[in-house]
């Protein structure tokens, strides 16, 4: 039995290097039946799948139809990609309708357990610029509001534009929403809070001595873990590292050239090292990972669901 139960909002894994391909090259076939066999043996149970734009979506969905109770699909575009509104073929009313509808049916059917990942980011304007990305966050945001989905959201470098558009929807969200892979300061941080989002902790959120000072004051009743693999792997290099000394062992990882089924890929992160980030979020606030665990559970399960019931909402 493993000592802990995790929930991993935010894991990427329509990303082709589930599939086994990299950078347009295949390396192996796909592995995600291991990738998640292996985070279930160290309690890893539940996986939110990001959608990141139509397609992604709906390819999160049909993960989420494929591993019925393990896997839940988020539905929406991300900022980074908000300029795809303007080239869709029927133009950007077309493409709002085509993820309300898909969103209605996802979540009737129990699959779709949050709306995003929507937001802003202002430090990569060169991708999608300041203005799309207002107008769709925005648009998005209704959906959510009309489909009753709690938020999966990203923000980067946008502070008072992130806070004014969701300041006038969150009263019409009672589940709220968690702002995932947060890397920002603690006045972001206590600013979220204070609207009554959580934030979303991954490898990416403890890179520097900074971030652990805000992962420290991150209130336990508004914390959440995630990876964000493929990506947001805790690396040697990081201010994370010299809390890694006593963690529980990884499953061991070889490099993509020598894959086999029960190993880990260097450099590809999943969902099974979730046990680290709650590991250094339990050294760096003090205090046990038995509570670390516990507080993110609750609070993933309360805003998201992902087919479970807390006892303090039993019918
Ligand atoms: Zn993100």
């Amino acid at each position: 039995m493993p000592q802990y139960k995790y929930a991993d909002v935010g894991i990427n894994l329509t990303d082709s290097v589930f599939r086994g391909k990299y950078y347009g090259k295949q390396h192996h076939e796909d592995d995600t039946e291991h990738v998640l066999q292996r985070a279930i043996e160290i309690g890893c149970i539940k996986f939110m799948v990001t959608g990141s734009d139509l397609k992604e979506s709906k390819h999160a969905i049909a993960l989420a139809e494929k591993y019925p109770g393990r896997c839940y699909a988020t539905v929406g575009v991300h900022p980074c990609s908000a300029k795809t509104f303007d080239s869709h073929p029927g133009g950007p009313p077309q493409l709002l309708q085509v993820l309300e509808d898909l969103a209605i049916d996802a979540k009737k059917r129990g699959l779709a357990t949050a709306y995003g990942e929507i937001g802003l980011d202002y430090d990569r304007l060169m991708l999608t610029g300041k203005e799309q990305q207002l107008k769709y966050f925005e648009a998005q945001l209704d959906i959510a509001v009309k489909v009753q989905l709690p938020l999966f959201l990203h923000s980067r470098a946008a502070g008072e534009d992130f806070k004014r558009l969701l300041a006038s929807r969150l009263p019409q969200l009672p589940k709220k929403g968690l702002v995932h892979s947060f890397t920002g300061t603690v006045e972001e941080m206590q600013m979220l809070v204070a609207l009554g989002l959580d934030v979303g902790v991954n490898g990416c959120s403890m890179k520097t001595e900074e971030n652990l000072e805000v992962v420290k004051k991150i209130p336990l009743g508004h914390l959440q873990i995630e990876t964000d693999g493929p990506w947001c792997e805790m690396r040697a290099s990081h201010a994370s590292a010299k809390y890694k000394g006593d963690a529980p062992p990884l499953p061991h990882s070889v490099k993509k050239e020598r894959w086999n089924k029960d190993t880990m890929v260097k450099g590809r992160n999943e969902s099974a090292t979730i046990a680290h980030v709650a590991h250094v979020i339990a050294k760096v606030k003090g205090i046990p990972t038995s509570e670390v665990c516990e507080a993110a559970w609750n609070n993933s399960i309360r805003m998201f669901g992902l087919g479970e019931t807390l006892e303090d909402q039993a019918p």
